[in-house]
């Protein structure tokens, strides 16, 4: 067995090793500050000192190591992602973009070697939004724009953050001096599986991602007049679920044919329904992505005007309530291209797609300028699922262009 096979192996042995650490026996349940939490934080801090890192752990509860550049406080090149998960997740989903940046620095720490920069492996404490309902906890605090009334939060128990972080003894009021010195950060670099089938229909090991998509989310209510199902004849019906019906197709087919926009409806609701009865009310959801922030407003703009022609023409009323708005984040040409070099150095193909979903470099963006590189996902790409998974050889493959990547990083 050669070394590059090595490395691959080593980080799906940590995946699973790290899966270990889990609130549900059975299945994998990490959620922010639990004790499994606690225990993965650990873990990943000694494998962060055996690779050679000094490893510290901020007030958010981020492990962040770090790896000397030849000379003593140098700006730091950071990577990282997130080891919080979802209910019942599968291995990949952020763990490994911890992972693999840390089998990378054991084999630099290895050989001897130190860059004219510091490397900076992040392990961000918290990502997903479960315990709390917010998200990117951990790497908003790194950023330094951390909303303190997220603090007030309650989770199931009723505790709030502030008091669950005080129980593992960290002080929430401190929490702004997380932020990371902004002139302390070159760039950051997140590695991450795809959670989508893009790179597998395309039989490629990783791709450069372009940006991460903004989003806008909407809650539709529709009032129409409910009736009996045998007595009103059809074209007397103010029918609020096929009001909804005609919307939701006419998302579809908005979004449908429009490179790096989706649109969908979530959740369809018919409060009360019956099966003997016209449906007086309808609430049903909209998400709708895209890569830039023209694609996806112009989309919006059409639902918004095509779904009020609809409510007229069939005479139910609309209530239109937007529940979430976020702009696009464009990940850095400067690093994308080296980046794609890194790829096209090992005489693959460079395939750029933006991210559907968002990511702590969301987040890390605030900071300095963020790329990622996604690795292909199998069984058709599912994710935030038991049977996620990817394989040793594309983690070896991301591995080395992970290496490249900083072997050759140059500031812009
Ligand atoms: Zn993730």
């Amino acid at each position: 067995m050669n070394q590059a096979t090595d490395i691959g192996q080593r980080i799906m042995q940590r995946a699973d090793e790290l899966a270990l650490c889990t609130e549900t026996p059975g299945m994998l349940t990490r959620t922010y500050l639990s004790a499994a939490h606690r225990n993965a934080a650990e873990l990943l801090a000694q494998w962060m000192r055996d690779a050679g890192m000094n490893v510290r752990r901020d007030v958010a509860g981020n492990v962040i190591g770090r790896y000397e550049g030849i000379a003593p406080d140098a700006p730091a090149l950071l990577t990282g992602s997130h080891f919080d998960t979802v209910r019942n997740a599968g291995k990949y989903d952020g763990n490994l973009g911890i992972l693999l940046p840390i089998a990378c620095v054991a084999e630099w720490h290895r050989q001897g070697r130190r860059f004219p920069f510091a490397i900076e492996v992040i392990g961000f404490a918290e990502e997903e939004g479960v315990r709390f309902k917010a998200t990117l906890l951990g790497s908003r605090a790194l950023a330094g724009n951390f909303d303190m009334a997220v603090l007030n939060r309650h989770d199931a128990q009723g505790s709030t953050m502030r008091e669950a972080m005080s129980a593992v003894g960290l002080d929430a009021n401190t929490l702004p001096q997380a932020a990371y010195p902004r002139e302390k950060a070159l760039a950051y670099l997140e590695v991450h599986i795809e959670q989508g089938p893009v790179l597998l229909d395309e039989q490629l090991p990783v791709g450069v991602v372009t940006a991460i998509s903004g989003a806008s989310r909407f809650c539709i209510n529709v009032n129409g007049l409910a009736g009996h199902a045998g007595t009103v004849p059809m074209d007397s019906r103010r029918d609020a679920a096929m009001a909804a019906a005609e919307i939701g197709l006419y998302i579809e087919k908005r979004c449908s044919g429009v490179p790096g926009l989706v649109g969908t409806v979530g959740q369809f609701d018919v409060p009360d329904g019956a099966a003997n009865v016209i449906p007086g009310k309808a609430v049903f959801t909209i998400d709708i992505r895209a890569e830039t922030d023209d694609v996806r407003l112009a989309a919006v703009r059409d639902v918004l005007d095509e779904m009020k022609r609809i409510a007229a023409r069939r005479r139910v009323t609309l209530e239109i309530n937007q529940t979430h708005e976020a702009s696009s984040v464009p990940c850095a040409s400067w690093l994308q291209d080296q980046l794609a070099q890194a790829i096209a150095g090992l005489g693959m193909r460079v395939r750029r797609l933006p991210s559907g979903a968002g990511h702590d470099a969301m987040a890390v963006a605030a900071l300095t300028d963020v790329a990622m590189l996604f690795v292909r996902c199998g069984n058709g790409g599912i994710s935030h699922h038991p049977d996620e998974c990817m394989s040793a050889d594309d983690a070896r493959v991301a591995a080395d262009i992970f290496s490249r990547f900083v072997e050759h990083f140059a500031e812009p």
